[in-house]
């Protein structure tokens, strides 16, 4: 009955923990249940005549509390002979050093520095010691192990997710906390800063209540994840098990954390009064109080309801966020206790967690150093001979051990797989040439197109202002149609069309009809018939034709256009000597002039004129442009010109 018998020992262990640990305990322990092998595979990491494990640090405690630092080993064999020869009640892992730790009394300083080690983390119990109600200090129940489960949990699934680690060992302390050992590549080699910066992303708060979580208005992903996790186990954990608004002393504690006095006030004289209710009820009075603050009127959009709103997540995170050893995790020269030892106080091996299963890890039933002992001396005289640590309670955690390791050397395997095929394949190795080929394609395709959708220097992209001037040609085509007005010339606008087509004739007929005496009252339908207004339409429609832009030179149209010019782009009525209307009115004369020169191809002198046109207006562009980059831009833009234009060398 090998179950039973290990039950009642581990019961028996947990009433006196204190017993002592023999160097006989010890010394068995070593020769039949740790795993040498498994062990140097992990810290060595698949690489050569064992080069990372040779550089790596191992540290001991010895029975007589003597300790010993810098110990290294070539493999198994002489480090399951010292450990052997030692009995050590403790082991630390280092780092690994760019040189064996053991050979650094004969090595310059500079030849003998930490190189790489795990990331790793540290979660004690004694930490939680200002939250948690049931046990202090070194001891814990199976009410206070809950908060550890948690801390796995929220510490685990961020490692993974937001960091992009796979190989993750948990391990139980022996007493009362957990560590975590992150072995994938990338961790090993992160620098200190990149340590604390991990840290420090994962803490919140502090370990102290006095150092208080404070939260923004945006929850971080991480902490809405962290949450939804502690929503799971508050309830369970923190009122029910620890009580924590049970007594005054500790529902003071929590009150402290409210932002507002009153709601505090309102609370503890409450609770005082009559303490008949569970911590569960209080909790859920106490969520009503800041609901109902936060929602109060006039406060509802106020920093104060913000953090009202806040505080019931603050207290939870308070109460049940992982409170992490900080140093251990930010210095990569950390020592930190290995895996499989045995706690010198408890007798408890210190075996591996699994994280997706942490919820049934009971610390109680984990196998002491004298269960392990009673258990095989049951089957050496049951069944002759047995193979070490096999039939024991310890094998579980030996073989998840065992598969943990493999999966870090299968991934190092792959790794070595990849590069060799990667310098070998003759295929691949014309990618080079392929690739530079590639990427001067992309170059001059990227160049065409740059040179297309370059603007021409002289008559640019055409713009709603560039196409608004007016072209001789296109005025004289549309002759016929005298009404339209954008086509008067002498500046004439539609007033003045009025005055002198409309009112001026009537008025000249009116005075006609008035001279011949006719009556009055009947003068409009005299007027309106009268053969007087229609001669005096005949003038006007004479004068149209002479004041219209279609019956006027390219000079007069140039005229017209320059107006305009002055309108869209001075900053008043008079301003025709900003660089803006300059280069605007250059940019009318050059459209007007290439215009000119469709026609007239062999017009040389015209040809200089124009190249002269478009110098200048660069030049005072260019000056624009040191002025103020806002009106530089926006006239550019207007005139359909391009910086590259401006910037670049003309050729015409
Ligand atoms: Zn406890």
């Amino acid at each position: 009955m090998p179950t039973f018998l290990g039950h009642f020992n581990i019961c028996t262990m947990d009433s006196k923990e204190d017993e002592a640990i023999t160097p006989e305990l010890l010394s068995f322990f070593y020769s039949r249940f740790f795993p040498y092998k498994t062990y140097v595979n992990w810290l060595n990491y698949g690489t050569e005549s064992n080069a990372a494990f040779k550089n790596r640090e191992l540290s001991f405690m010895l029975p007589s509390e003597a300790y010993l630092r810098y110990h290294s080993y070539n493999g198994v064999e002489d480090l399951k002979a010292e450990i052997m020869k030692m009995c050590p009640t403790k082991i630390d892992i280092g780092a690994i050093y760019t040189a064996k730790p053991r050979d650094r009394k004969y090595l310059r300083l500079s030849a003998f520095k930490p190189a790489e080690k795990e990331l790793t983390f540290d979660i004690d119990m004694t930490d939680y010691d200002d939250i948690r109600t049931c046990c202090s200090g070194a001891s814990i129940c199976h009410k206070c192990w809950k908060f550890m489960t948690v801390a796995i949990k929220i510490i685990d699934v961020a490692l993974r997710e937001d960091f992009g680690f796979k190989h993750l060992l948990w391990v139980y302390s022996g007493r009362r906390g957990v560590h975590c050992w992150v072995c994938d590549e990338s961790a090993r080699k992160l620098s200190n800063e990149t340590r604390s910066a991990i840290v420090s992303y994962l803490s919140v708060g502090g370990a102290q209540v006095s150092k208080k979580v404070q939260l923004n208005r945006a929850l971080h992903p991480f902490l809405r994840r962290s949450l939804e996790i502690i929503e799971n186990y508050f309830e369970d954990i923190v009122l029910k098990d620890q009580d924590v608004l049970g007594s005054e002393e500790n529902w003071t504690k929590v009150l402290n954390c409210i932002p507002d006095n009153e709601i505090i006030k309102k609370l503890s004289n409450k609770w005082n009064a009559s303490n008949s209710k569970s911590s569960v009820e209080k909790w859920g009075e106490l969520v009503y109080e800041l609901e109902y603050a936060a929602n109060a009127s006039g406060r509802k959009y106020s920093k104060k309801a913000e953090q009202l709103q806040n505080c019931k997540l603050e207290i939870m995170l308070q109460y049940t966020y992982p409170r992490i050893d900080e140093e251990v995790s930010k210095h990569i020269n950390h020592l930190l206790k290995s895996p499989f030892c045995i706690h010198p106080k408890t007798g408890r091996a210190c075996v591996p967690i699994q994280p997706d299963d942490c919820e049934n890890f009971d610390p109680f039933k984990v196998p002491t150093v004298s269960s392990l002992y009673q258990e095989l001396n049951q089957h050496t005289e049951g069944e002759r001979k047995v193979h070490g640590y096999e039939k024991t309670s310890l094998r579980p955690y030996i073989k998840y051990f065992e598969n943990f390791v493999n999966g870090i050397l299968n991934e190092v395997k792959d790794k070595k797989h990849e590069r060799t095929f990667h310098t070998t394949s003759p295929v691949l190795k014309r990618r080079p040439q392929e690739i530079k080929k590639k990427n001067i394609a992309k170059k001059l395709s990227k160049l065409e197109a740059e040179k297309a959708s370059m603007p021409d220097p002289v008559v640019g992209v055409p713009t709603e202002f560039t196409t608004s001037l007016l072209r001789p040609l296109e005025v004289y085509k549309t002759a016929a149609d005298l009404n339209a007005s954008r086509y008067m010339n002498y500046f004439l606008d539609r007033k003045d069309e009025e005055l002198l087509f409309e009112k001026t004739p009537k008025k000249i007929a009116e005075e006609v009809e008035k001279s011949l005496k006719v009556e009055s009252e009947k003068v409009d339908d005299k007027v309106n018939n009268s053969t007087a207004l229609v001669e005096e339409k005949k003038k006007a429609e004479m004068l149209k034709s002479l004041v219209s832009l279609h019956n006027s030179n390219a000079k007069s149209i140039m005229m017209y256009n320059v107006k305009k010019t002055i309108e869209e782009f001075g900053r008043n009525e008079n301003d025709t000597g900003s660089a803006e209307v300059q280069a605007a009115i250059l940019t009318v004369r050059i459209l007007n002039l290439h215009e000119h020169l469709k026609n007239h191809h062999k017009d040389k002198h015209n040809y200089r004129g124009l190249r002269t046109l478009v110098h200048k207006r660069q030049k005072l562009l260019k000056y624009l442009k040191r002025e103020s980059l806002e009106r530089y831009f926006t006239t550019i833009k207007k005139l359909g010109l391009d910086e590259r234009v401006i910037e670049g060398e003309i050729v015409i």
